[in-house]
């Protein structure tokens, strides 16, 4: 049997490379330029009668430091970075928001960033265009949390509405919170900027805006469900038509590579680190034990798949990508 080393597959290839005709040699003459661009994010699947369709709005490389997991060694986080082929020092944090179309309705849930978190990251637009949906025909938004890069795209940086003739629904707990002015004096230093943020995107706004209660449903097919901890209000979605469903875990969990492999951690951005851990850790079980299709919003594109239980966490199974609906 051929023994396959780096060493091997190098000196192959220049044996390979000595061997080539003549005419290998001669400049191309079809060459392309190169495009330096990265091609259209989206991707579709089917949920029983409805089509959904995911929708990248880039990435953020997350500068992280020892104070980014309050409850783990560094070591520990700059080894599970590693081991997931990540810089040591930057979280790969991906934005992914999901459209569904029920067939009667077209609803968004998050919209991304708004181009307003980070210069690597504000292509929902384009990509919808891709798409070929019209911002105007989004037909209502449902909001998981506040944090910016999940409510910014409801604005743009000068205010104005991306999706004017969307109705727009939030958590009730999750207003709650943000709205509260002693909340904001009482928070440290490092969240002030959410409640601003969340001030901005809503004050003018607000007599528009649906606040639900986690548990209903907010249109037929599409039911929230409270996942606390991540932030006050935090919700997550079931998507069911027909005989099929969807779990869009929102931020249960961050980037699988860490927080499915580590569901104990608490990252210095969950508002309440223990509830969130048990919040997470109960979902994840649930959805391997049920096989449940999931998609989460910061895992990697195109975010769905499924969860499977390992000796000591979870590991996040992407779904294969398929040429058909
Ligand atoms: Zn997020």
């Amino acid at each position: 049997m051929t023994d396959v080393t780096r060493r091997g597959l190098l000196a192959g290839s220049a044996a390979a490379a000595a061997a080539l005709p003549a005419f290998a040699a001669r400049p191309a003459s079809a060459a392309a330029p190169a495009t330096g661009k990265q091609a259209t994010g989206l991707y579709r699947y089917k949920v029983g009668g409805y089509e959904l369709t995911a929708l990248h709005d880039g990435t953020w490389y997350r500068p992280i430091d020892d104070k980014f997991i309050r409850n783990a060694d560094y070591a520990d986080v700059r080894k599970a970075m590693s081991n997931a082929f990540m810089p040591a020092d930057k979280l790969s944090t991906p934005f992914t928001t999901l459209l569904v179309n029920t067939g009667s309705k077209l609803v968004l849930l998050d919209t991304g960033t708004g181009g307003q978190v980070a210069p690597t990251a504000g292509t929902l637009g384009s990509n919808l265009a891709a798409a070929g949906i019209d911002p105007k025909a989004i037909d209502l938004i449902v909001i998981s949390h506040f944090h910016p890069d999940h409510i910014n795209g409801i604005k743009t940086k000068d205010n104005a509405l991306v999706f004017p003739n969307a109705a727009i629904m939030v958590p009730a707990p999750e207003w709650a919170f943000w709205m509260d002015d002693a909340n904001m004096r009482a928070a440290p230093d490092s969240l002030k900027g959410v409640f601003r943020n969340f001030r901005r995107i809503f004050t003018d706004i607000a007599k528009d805006v649906t606040r639900y209660e986690p548990g209903r449903d907010v249109v037929a097919g599409i039911t929230t469900i409270p996942a606390f901890g991540h932030t006050p209000g935090h919700t997550i979605f079931a998507i069911q038509s027909g005989n099929q469903s969807l779990l869009a875990l929102s931020d249960t969990t961050q980037h699988p590579a860490l927080f499915a492999r580590h569901p104990e951690w608490q990252p210095a951005f969950d508002v309440d680190g223990p509830a969130a851990v048990e919040t997470r850790k109960k979902l994840l079980d649930r959805v391997a034990a049920d096989k449940l299709l999931v998609t989460g919003y910061h895992f990697p594109f195109p975010a769905c798949g499924h969860i499977v239980k390992t000796a000591d966490g979870y590991e996040h199974v992407p779904m294969l990508w398929e040429p058909t609906l």
